[in-house]
């Protein structure tokens, strides 16, 4: 059934205000993100949590990452909580909780595609680019959804839930070209681009 244009046009007004919270153990796939342009005139960056090893992002312009963010690795058992900070100020735009996992620390054994593979994840919309903070540790999410947040306000913490084989966080830069879809189940940016191109 076709809406009237008007209907048509409020619907659109209603969605582009609406954020969406999922808690759930949904395994589901999104699609794997392309390598984007560098985004200019970023903030210098700050420490968004504490690692012993990190892996980079790989990817080429205008094919698909092949690891699409960079991972900040925890292995020190003696930290039991793991601080995540956000990147820079912004507006928390969407969050995954529900996602569990079978080991804090070591390979993770439950429902490893929950949150397409991200685990529990915070996606932050800042000016024009998005930042998301994945694999984070179950019921740690300190942030609501539609909330303001400065730079370097704790987030969450580090965890290793969905696809992940040891404690770390997994931060990516990315955009849309088009809208941004706060309640489709899979958050997937259009583009992502190599943090470390913006001094991460
Ligand atoms: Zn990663």
């Amino acid at each position: 059934m076709r809406l009237p244009l008007y209907l048509f046009l409020i619907s659109l007004f209603i969605n582009s205000d609406k954020l969406c919270e999922y808690d759930s153990t949904e395994e589901e796939v999104s699609p794997v993100q392309i390598t984007g342009k560098k985004i200019s005139g970023l903030l210098p960056p700050i420490e968004i949590t504490n690692y012993d090893e990190r892996v980079e992002f790989q990817g080429s312009l205008g094919t698909p990452a092949f690891h699409e963010g960079i991972d900040y690795i925890n292995e020190d058992k003696s930290i039991l909580d793991v601080p995540v900070l956000s990147a820079y100020d912004g507006k928390i735009v969407y969050i995954r909780s529900g996602c569990p996992e079978s080991d804090p620390l070591k390979e993770n054994e439950s429902l490893r595609e929950c949150g397409a593979g991200w685990g529990n994840h915070i996606v932050i919309k800042h000016n024009e680019f998005f930042t998301r903070y994945a694999h984070l540790k179950p019921e740690s999410i300190m942030v609501k959804i539609g909330q303001q947040v400065k730079r370097s306000r704790v987030i969450g913490y580090m965890g290793n839930s969905g696809r992940s084989d040891k404690r770390h966080l997994h931060f990516e830069i990315g955009f849309f070209s088009g809208d941004f879809r706060p309640c489709d189940s899979s958050q997937s940016f259009d583009f992502v681009v190599d943090p470390l191109e913006s001094g991460f």
